[in-house]
């Protein structure tokens, strides 16, 4: 393999930068020139008037400095037009017009699919997960996911101190899509006493009623973790009636919301203040952990040696505390256990 190529697609994720540094100087090991592609699969369209916009080459000098830094240097975005076989077409014949045997793609399962179809096209891909969400069933992990969690545990360490001086509840909304692992990984590093995450479902009557076994224990600074997905899972809920009727203004049809959910709480259990904080992006914006950071290392590494050897079609990630691929089908269809075990002792302690 002569020439190859690497791109992030889908959200950012805290160690993509680091993946690439990795993957940079790896193909600078094996002497192969590396062209680093912006925006996802947007770069491989040439829809751009200059050709500097879509891609770069990836010199180590230009990569050395990036690796410790949060986002992505070569940029990420939605690609809409690969989910069309013939502008999927339009990227493989620009790889090979480019001389580009070779493709790196850090991403999540979204990405792989585009990789996926980039291979039946002749296209060498290899796949490195690359999302805060942890949502990918084949690996242990994803890079950015350790990072988002120690944000969001520091997060909750600074609201507990605001929570421990008032005395009163707090809920703390971090990110995860459909997956809950951010929160409750974050709920058990910080002992919170109550998490609510997509994959369970459950009630605000029953999240209303746990609270006030705290309160009646005397802890009034419990700590809710919810997964920004957890709204999805909960039981109807007559948001809109129940608050009017307890004198907070609401509108119609508003969608539930943690500030809302912290509005309820409040008035079922009757304490002065539960407050509510997202914690937003920043989850995304920290410097990669060592952990994230290693990852990246040896998944960098792998991607580029598998090319150099002609392996394609596969993804790489964490197994047992190892790396190691697979296919890329074989990734997409695994089915991601949900640690329900932990999730019932967080909420019954
Ligand atoms: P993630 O990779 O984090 O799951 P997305 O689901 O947004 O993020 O996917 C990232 C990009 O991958 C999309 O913008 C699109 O370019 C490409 N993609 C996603 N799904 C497919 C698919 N089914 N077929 C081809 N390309 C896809």
């Amino acid at each position: 393999m002569k020439k190859i190529g690497v791109l992030t697609s889908g959200g950012d994720a805290p160690g993509m930068n680091a993946a690439v540094m990795a993957v940079a100087k790896s193909a600078a090991l094996y002497g192969m020139p590396l062209v680093g592609i912006k925006r996802g699969y947007n770069g491989l369209l040439r829809k751009s008037t200059s050709l500097y916009d879509d891609m770069e080459e990836l010199r180590l000098d230009t990569v050395l400095d990036i690796a410790d830094r949060p986002g992505t240097y070569l940029r990420t975005a939605r690609c809409m037009e690969f989910l069309d076989p013939a502008w999927r077409e339009v990227a493989a014949n620009t790889l090979r017009a480019m001389g580009i045997e070779g493709l790196v793609v850090i991403g999540g399962d979204g990405s792989f699919h585009g990789a996926e179809y980039l291979c039946e096209l002749g296209i060498h891909c290899i796949g490195i997960p690359g999302t805060i969400d942890n949502d990918l069933a084949y690996t242990e992990m994803t890079l950015g996911y350790d990072t988002a969690v120690n944000v969001c545990v520091n997060a909750v360490r600074a609201i507990r101190a605001t929570s421990r001086s008032h005395d009163r509840p707090h809920v703390v909304e971090v990110m995860g899509r459909h997956c809950g692992d951010i929160a409750l990984t974050t709920a058990v590093s910080t002992g919170a006493e109550i998490v609510l995450v997509p994959e369970v479902p459950w009630s605000v009557e029953e999240v209303a009623d746990r609270l006030n076994q705290q309160i009646a224990k005397g802890n009034y600074r419990a700590t809710i973790v919810v997964a920004e997905g957890c709204w999805e899972s909960m039981a109807p809920f007559d948001m809109y009636t129940f608050l009017n009727s307890h004198g907070k203004r609401c509108y119609e049809g508003e969608p539930i919301s943690s500030l809302r959910f912290a509005s309820i709480l409040k008035r079922m259990c009757g304490m002065v203040e539960v407050r509510s904080t997202v914690v937003g992006y920043t989850q995304r914006g920290e410097q990669p952990t060592a952990r994230d950071s290693a990852f990246a290392f040896e998944a960098g590494h792998l991607a580029v040696r598998l090319l150099r050897d002609g392996i394609s079609n596969q993804v790489i990630g964490m197994r047992d505390g190892q790396v190691y691929y697979t296919s890329i089908d074989t990734a997409l269809q695994a089915e991601r256990p949900f640690r329900r075990a932990l999730y019932d002792l967080v909420n019954s302690l």
